[in-house]
């Protein structure tokens, strides 16, 4: 597994350090740009939640193509990530759940 961070993980991971609110950010929502440029691969991503860890070393397949779990997941892909105060981690669907849409995943 390739230890490469994108920049929108590392701007959540900032977040959840520096963030001044009494909650630990530990998770994010994928969060597409919610237009008719958004590719397939993503809009299965938008609204769900992830773990820091999930983004930090998850992947998922398409096609047999493999993605990284975290933002840019492709050339020209525009989502970022939501980040989540207060999140429950109890309240997380299992990943399995989470993930069911890809031929492949692992986290
Ligand atoms: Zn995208």
């Amino acid at each position: 597994m390739q230890a490469h961070t994108s920049a929108e993980l590392n701007r959540l991971k900032q977040v959840s350090q520096d963030s001044d609110v009494n909650v630990s950010v530990r998770h994010g929502r994928w969060q597409t740009a919610e237009d008719d440029r958004v590719c397939e691969i993503c809009t299965a991503l938008n609204g769900v939640m992830f773990t820091l860890d999930e983004f930090e070393s998850g992947s998922f397949r398409v096609d047999g193509y493999d993605y990284q779990l975290r933002p840019p997941a492709h050339p020209g892909c525009r989502c970022h990530t939501q980040v989540q105060v207060g999140y429950d981690p109890e309240d997380l669907p299992p990943i399995e759940e989470r993930m069911e849409r890809f031929e492949a995943y692992s986290v």
